[in-house]
């Protein structure tokens, strides 16, 4: 019988100019630049305790992938399922604090200009997503642009959490709980601010879903932006 092939999670199924375009060799950026997250790439970037982030959505359109790990100790991570034991519900909102898989508060929702739908139940898409929806070669996808964000800055990883999915529409609606993939309801200009409650490495993936409306029913991801901001 042949052998399974190993999983090795830490591996990209292929590669885009995510792994070659880190905001800097580290991660560190600089408080007040606007950085731009090129349509269907990923960036990581540094954050420090009580400082900010600011996420745009310059076409309204779009889905950032969010995640974060604790800087140093990368086994701890921003996790959604504790998050939703933590908060007794499957939305967030202004206010609420996301925590790591040992229930710490990590990052807190401080400013939402957008109607605030988000979603924290459905894992980042990757290769096997792509290639399941009838994908025939590779597709860029979020698991990859992690893995490639944090190559990048040098930063190991033993596994892709799931993320945090800003301006992603999920309506659970059904009596057994079904839910439907729906276009993002942000608009043009649309940001979310993000305060870290420890440091972490932050990785933002502009969602590269074209073969279901996630990313508005034009399927045409886009880019994101984003800023540092102290306290
Ligand atoms: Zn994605």
């Amino acid at each position: 019988m042949k052998k399974e092939e190993v999983y090795n999670p830490s591996h990209p199924d292929g590669q885009n100019n995510t792994i070659k375009e880190p905001i800097s060799y580290d991660g560190i950026g600089k408080i007040g630049n606007r950085y731009l997250i090129p349509a269907r790439q990923g960036r990581a970037v540094r954050l420090k305790k009580d400082q900010s982030i600011l996420i745009y959505n310059p076409e309204g359109n779009q889905v950032c992938d969010f995640f974060a790990i604790i800087d140093g100790a990368e086994s701890e991570f921003l996790s959604m399922e504790h998050t939703r034991t933590a908060l007794g519900r499957i939305y967030v909102k202004k206010g609420d604090i996301l925590v790591t898989n040992r229930r710490r508060p990590l990052i807190e929702i401080v400013e939402d200009t957008s109607p605030g739908v988000h979603d924290i139940l459905i894992a980042c898409c990757d290769h096997a997503r792509y290639q399941q929806l009838g994908a025939s070669s590779y597709h860029d996808n979020c698991a990859d642009n992690f893995r490639m964000s944090l190559m990048a800055i040098n930063v190991p990883i033993k596994h892709v959490p799931s993320p945090f999915n800003i301006w992603m529409n999920i309506p659970v609606s059904g009596k057994q709980g079904e839910y439907t993939w729906e276009a993002p309801v942000s608009r043009k200009g649309d940001f979310i601010k993000l305060a870290a409650h420890e440091d972490c490495i932050v990785v933002m993936s502009a969602c590269p879903q074209d073969m279901t409306p996630v990313n508005g029913i034009g399927v045409l991801p886009s880019k994101l932006e984003f800023e540092l901001e102290d306290l």
